[in-house]
């Protein structure tokens, strides 16, 4: 059953007596969002990309996701979360954030990302960050994503096969890349931020092991993403299709995804994207990137 709970990030108060009242659109979707926003806010989060998504432009709910922390449907611009994200488990609002575990408010941003992707795309945004990470998304869409390598058995990741991808494909692939590092980043930030043993630490020990987490993703190839195949023999074979390590986030997406969205400073997002492998595979065929670097590439 799907429960829609317009007040979902509104106050208890709020949430009681709208609530009470059965009525799941009494608080404006505006008050809702707000809400989220201020609750992001209050948790030293990022919150300057989820202020160029309009208010009403997502639909927040709550259901049984079993397998997920959350979901983000984008034909119809649905953000819904797992009741055990809510208070109590019982589906009526949001817990604050600092009582989520790391891992789920990573996976709420990696879901945030996708409703500011959704914006992009729909054009409903009309900022010049919103312009400038939708012109480098097509960018890295059609030189980074359409001829890629892929992991036909997730568990060998040696084991590689070549595609070209779709429109929608490699979309998708670059937005799910995107995400898995948006989430990966936040979980690993508030991670850190709660370690009793770094509470003491200084903001420089905090960031040098930030980048040592990263080198250590990348080097290991965490940070890649998946697209659902178009062809139905494709799809008979897998639901889903992992990319290769090779076709990981590069240096250049994750410094522009650091300071378009993570409101890292520019030198710090710099020298973030360092701490990475610098070089990448080209496979033949595959246009050069033509916005903010090439990530060096290699043949493979
Ligand atoms: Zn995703």
């Amino acid at each position: 059953m799907s429960l829609i709970v317009a007040a979902a990030f509104a106050f208890y108060t709020d949430v009681v007596v709208h609530a009470a009242a059965g009525d799941p659109a009494a608080l404006p979707a505006a008050t809702t969002w707000e809400h989220l926003i201020d609750q992001a806010k209050a948790a030293g989060l990022p919150t300057a990309f989820l202020r160029r998504i309009p208010a009403d432009f997502v639909t927040l709910e709550f259901d049984d996701l079993h397998a997920y922390a959350a979901e983000y449907h984008p034909e119809d611009h649905r953000l819904v979360l797992n009741q055990t994200l809510s208070f109590n488990a019982a589906g009526g609002f949001l817990k604050p954030l600092s009582n989520l575990a790391p891992r789920e408010v990573g996976t709420l941003y990696h879901e945030l990302f996708h409703a500011y992707m959704d914006v992009i795309v729909s054009n409903a945004g009309s900022s010049a960050q919103s312009r400038h990470l939708a012109d480098f998304a097509d960018d890295r869409r059609q030189c980074r994503y359409q001829h890629v390598m892929i992991t036909p058995i997730l568990q060998r990741k040696t084991s590689t096969e070549v595609r070209f991808l779709t429109d929608r494909e490699s979309w998708e692939a670059l937005n799910e890349t995107w995400a898995v590092f948006i989430g990966w980043a936040i979980w690993t930030t508030v991670e850190a931020r709660r370690d009793p043993t770094k509470r003491r630490a200084r903001d420089s020990v905090i960031r040098a092991q930030f980048r040592a987490r990263l080198a250590k993703a990348d080097r290991e190839g965490d940070l890649v993403g998946y697209y659902e195949p178009e062809q139905d023999e494709e799809r008979a074979i897998a639901r889903k299709r992992y990319l290769a390590s090779s076709h990981r986030i590069t240096p250049s997406e994750v410094r522009i995804l650091m300071t378009d969205v993570l409101e890292f400073p520019q030198l710090e997002a710099e020298h973030v994207a360092k701490s990475m492998e610098q070089r990448r595979v080209l496979l033949p065929g595959a246009p050069s990137c033509r916005l903010d670097g090439d990530d060096a590439a290699s043949p493979p």
